[in-house]
């Protein structure tokens, strides 16, 4: 295939995270929806990435590691996209161990709030559906559901764990600068992810600041309006550009994965400063 007709989707999910597709299955819709080339992107973990990139090797259909950690700027949050990162960083793997332990210690807490309003879901049946280091809301509403206490997953957000309901506990959340930081110092190339949901364009030259690698100009919840805005943007910082669909599998209906399809050029500019970033890691890791 020649190189301008080859496309990626570089925001995907598994069930190491909130996902419903086995690395395995996500490979099979990649290769169904004709990409060259995936970047797994599940929240908080990396566990995924070597399935993952097993799963790809036998279709052909190059990987890209990745994870999406949850951070904070001026107050909102915000996700940033780690890309190309050494699985094998031991401050990374440390670090995102201690997140995994926040977001367990929260479903705990949302469980004991639920349980407060009389609603008898157990921590432990939710722990049992996640199977995963990095748990969060949609596995409580999926276990709300599957116990019958509630009638739908959006019924559960509604009613206990939208933000400020009653069941919601806040996230802990690093700052963009933090998370940043951690993906350089594992060797990573650093996007803001899904900007047009966040709203809070003032935060950006903060981020670029703080050495914000790219951003994410295509999403799936972004117009073409929007998707031109951040590319003007991307254009202005000279950030790069990357973009994906935010599949997570089955559970909001139709697969997202290969809505969004990124031109190969963005992966390879992505992957020429993956690698600047790795050499200069390797320079300073002390002898
Ligand atoms: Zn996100
Ligand atoms: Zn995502």
């Amino acid at each position: 295939m020649s190189l301008e007709h080859r496309c990626a989707d570089l925001h995907l999910h598994t069930y190491f995270s909130d996902g419903t597709y086995s690395p395995e299955e996500l490979v099979a819709q990649a290769q169904r929806q004709d990409l060259q080339a995936l970047a797994l992107t599940d929240h908080d973990t990396v566990e995924g990435c070597a399935p993952t990139a097993a799963a790809c090797d036998r279709l052909g259909i190059e990987f890209i590691a990745g994870t999406e950690l949850t951070a904070e700027q001026d107050g909102h949050e915000i996700h940033i996209l780690g890309y190309g990162i050494d699985l094998e960083n031991p401050r990374f793997l440390t670090e995102i161990g201690k997140f995994q332990a926040v977001r367990q210690n929260r479903i705990r807490e949302m469980v004991q709030r639920l349980n407060q309003l009389n609603v008898p879901l157990q921590a432990e049946k939710v722990f049992a559906l996640a199977n995963c280091r990095a748990p969060g809301r949609p596995h409580v509403a999926r276990a709300l559901v599957q116990a019958g206490l509630v009638g739908s997953l959006d019924e559960a957000f509604e009613r206990f764990l939208k933000k400020n309901r009653p069941a919601w506990v806040p996230k802990f959340k690093m700052s963009a600068r933090e998370a940043t930081q951690l993906i350089h110092e594992s060797g990573g190339v650093a996007v803001m992810a899904h900007p047009g949901l966040n709203r809070s364009d003032e935060g950006i030259p903060i981020m670029v600041e703080g050495g914000l690698d790219g951003i994410e100009c295509f999403h799936t919840k972004h117009s073409a309006a929007i998707s031109e805005h951040y590319l003007q943007m991307a254009a202005r910082y000279q950030l790069l550009v990357t973009g994906g669909s935010d599949c997570h599998g089955l559970s909001k209906g139709r697969p997202l994965i290969g809505s969004v399809r990124l031109a190969y050029e963005h992966v390879e500019k992505l992957k020429a400063r993956a690698a600047e970033r790795r050499a200069a890691t390797a320079r300073h890791i002390p002898a």
